[in-house]
C-alpha cells in the first residue's frame, strides 16, 4: 500500500526524473514510505543540482533529519517577525503577468516572450523594519486580499493606482506580526499569515 502512487516502481519514478541510481541508494529508498522518497528525490535536486547518479551516501545525509534548531543551509524556514512596513516597492498591487513564464510584464509586452495576453495578478512587495534588520516582505495573491481588504475582480475595476493607495493605507506605517518563509541568507521573505498588531 505504501507505494500505490508509485504503479511503475521506484527506479523507474527516479529514472523519469532524469538520475541513475547506485543499487545501495535504491535499497535505502525501497525501505522508505513513498512521501519520504518524494522529499529525498526534491531535496536531491536542490542540494546537488548537477549529479547524474544518485549515491546511497547522498541519500543517507538527506533522509537525515537538520539539527534540531538549525535550519538547512539553502532551504527556506518558517519564522515569525514582527515589525513595520515602511514603504510599498514598484510593482506591488495590481499587475499583469506573462501567461507562459509567470514573470511580471508590462503593456502585455514579456521581455521573453514578446507580445502576450497578460494575466491579471495581486501582490506586494515591501519593506519591512524588525527594529533590528530591515526584509522584503513579499505577499501572495491571497495574502493581498486579505490584508489590503481588495478582492482581484475589485481591484481591477477600481484600477492599478487606487489599488496601490488602497495597498498603502492598510499597509504603510503600521505594526505586524508577520509568519511565513524566509530564505536563509536572503532578507526575501514570503508571508504566509499577517496580523496587524494595535
Ligand atoms: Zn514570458
Amino acid at each position: 500500500m505504501a507505494y500505490s502512487s508509485f504503479p511503475e516502481g521506484i527506479l523507474k519514478t527516479v529514472l523519469g526524473r532524469g538520475y541513475q541510481i547506485h543499487p545501495e541508494a535504491l535499497k535505502i529508498l525501497e525501505a522508505q514510505g513513498e512521501e519520504k522518497v518524494r522529499e529525498v528525490l526534491d531535496s536531491f535536486s536542490e542540494k546537488y543540482p548537477e549529479a547524474i547518479v544518485i549515491e546511497a551516501k547522498q541519500v543517507e545525509e538527506l533522509l537525515e533529519p537538520p539539527p534540531v534548531g538549525k535550519a538547512p543551509e539553502t532551504r527556506e524556514f518558517r519564522t515569525t517577525v514582527i515589525g513595520e512596513i515602511t514603504q510599498i516597492y514598484d510593482g506591488s498591487g495590481l499587475i499583469q503577468r506573462c501567461p507562459k513564464c509567470d514573470r511580471w510584464i508590462i503593456d502585455n509586452f514579456c521581455m521573453v516572450h514578446s507580445d502576450v495576453e497578460g494575466v491579471w495578478d495581486l501582490r506586494i512587495k515591501a519593506r519591512f523594519d524588525t527594529g533590528k534588520e530591515q526584509c522584503t516582505l513579499i505577499f501572495k495573491k491571497e495574502v493581498t486580499e486579505q490584508i489590503a481588504k481588495i478582492t482581484l475582480a475589485e481591484a481591477k475595476q477600481l484600477g492599478e493606482a487606487a489599488t496601490l493607495e488602497r495597498i498603502g493605507q492598510a499597509l504603510i506605517g503600521k505594526r505586524f506580526e508577520i509568519g511565513g518563509d524566509k530564505l536563509k541568507g536572503g532578507t526575501n521573505f514570503l508571508v504566509k499569515v499577517i496580523r496587524e498588531i494595535k
